[in-house]
């Protein structure tokens, strides 16, 4: 998945641009700039790459994150529906806000189960937020139907899934808002970096002036600008922009070698009794970083996970006992360790995570192992991985009863 496995010349070149300006700001300075600006041309072709109307960029995916719920104004005692499978960077920015982050069971997509979504939606419901984790996607059709149904704003996490679609549409277009990360270990990397993307007018004007301060940016003098609303700093540097203009323009270039690499391994496992796979929902085209698959049991997928790594299969992950993605490790959350103290709605809203019982997502999540999709492995290496990964796989998976 990383883009930083082919950082180069593309990326030296844009960068340099900006050294030889000197202007490392994305805002102001026009004289000095050498007609440079990368931030604005970046918003360019991610609008264009993502069929959007507006693109606003930021500091990081957590800060899209945050920016993305502000601007949707929400806040105090709000909830925001999320899935039990994802980055802990979903849940942080709706508490960051004051919101409520209310989690729900994940299905055989690996991503929010739309019937948790209905079940768990109150008077307070006021976003739901799919994660498309791993390179693929939520089941956007029937989330949406629910929103619409129930007056919420649609708002995708698509920070691990830049590139894949659903129903023709560029993931994170789909929804009200979408959200992408350009930090070192996605696919495509600023370094640091993240975007909101909308194609409703007002969020965006909102995200422009919240992440900076709440400067409204009209006119040629930056001290002078209005602010009309407070915001915050979530701005982009030049030089973190100008990685991303180089690497957008790659994207699909290490989309095609992400899928080649997965379809290689996923033919190669297709054939073993008893494995089978992630359910990508219809209409939707991964972006191919991860090949997601299930054991028939839990105690298979942690021997597998075991023998892999034994075996040096690395790359894979079991998010079942992994630290950072799923609930069960999450006691950071589950016990309110924040440094501040939460505001009174936030400590009344949020449920007893000790408590919750998600054996639906631990069905799948138990069972499931996931692995990285590398950008600069050789086709032998590819090959001779899913040979690996088979074997293992054959030993391991008892098929006299598959
Ligand atoms: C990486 C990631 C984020 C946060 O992005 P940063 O740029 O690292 O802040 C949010 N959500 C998901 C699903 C991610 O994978």
């Amino acid at each position: 998945m990383p883009g930083f496995e082919l950082f180069g010349d593309k990326e030296r070149e844009q960068v340099n641009d900006v050294l030889d300006s000197g202007v490392l700001m994305r805002y102001g300075f026009d004289g000095m700039r050498n007609g440079h600006w990368k931030a604005k041309e970046l918003e360019k072709a991610l609008e264009k790459r993502m069929q959007v109307n507006h693109a606003q960029l930021v500091s990081s995916g957590t800060a899209a994150l945050t920016v993305a719920l502000a601007c949707a104004k929400v806040g105090a005692g709000d909830e925001v529906i999320l899935p039990t499978f994802t980055f802990v960077a979903s849940f942080e920015a709706v508490l960051s806000v004051g919101a409520v982050p209310i989690l729900v069971d994940v299905d055989d997509t690996l991503t929010l189960d739309p019937l948790a979504v209905e079940n768990a939606i109150t008077d307070k419901t006021k976003v739901v937020m799919p994660v498309h984790m791993c390179g693929s996607m939520a089941d956007l059709a029937p989330l949406k139907v629910i929103c619409e149904k129930h007056g919420l704003i649609l708002l995708e996490d698509a920070c691990q899934a830049i590139g894949g679609s659903y129903d023709g549409k560029p993931l994170g277009s789909y929804g009200d808002l979408g959200c992408f990360s350009f930090d070192y270990v996605k696919t495509i990397t600023c370094g640091e970096g993240g975007a909101v993307i909308t194609n409703n007018q007002e969020f965006y004007k909102l995200a422009d002036q919240y992440s900076d301060h709440g400067h409204d940016h009209i006119g040629k003098d930056r001290g002078a600008e209005g602010h009309p609303i407070l915001g915050y700093n979530y701005r982009i540097s030049e030089l973190h922009a100008a990685v991303g203009l180089a690497q957008i323009e790659r994207l699909d270039d290490f989309i095609t070698t992400q899928k080649k690499n997965y379809s290689i391994i996923r033919s190669t496992l297709e054939k073993i009794p008893g494995i089978s796979f992630r359910r990508v929902p219809k209409n939707g085209v991964e972006n191919y970083s991860f090949l997601s698959f299930y054991l028939p049991t839990e105690e298979m997928a942690r021997k597998t996970i075991k023998v892999f790594s034994e075996n040096g299969v690395d790359a894979c992950f079991y998010w079942f006992i992994n630290n950072w993605h799923y609930y069960r490790k999450w006691e950071h959350l589950k016990d309110l360790n924040s440094l501040n103290s939460f505001s009174m709605e936030l400590r009344e809203g949020l449920p007893n995570y000790n408590m919750s019982d998600f054996s639906k997502s631990d069905q799948w999540v138990g069972r499931n192992i996931s692995c990285l999709i590398k950008l600069g492995w050789t086709d032998e290496e590819v090959t001779s991985r899913a040979e690996k990964m088979a074997n293992v796989l054959r030993n391991i998976v008892d098929f006299s009863n598959y």
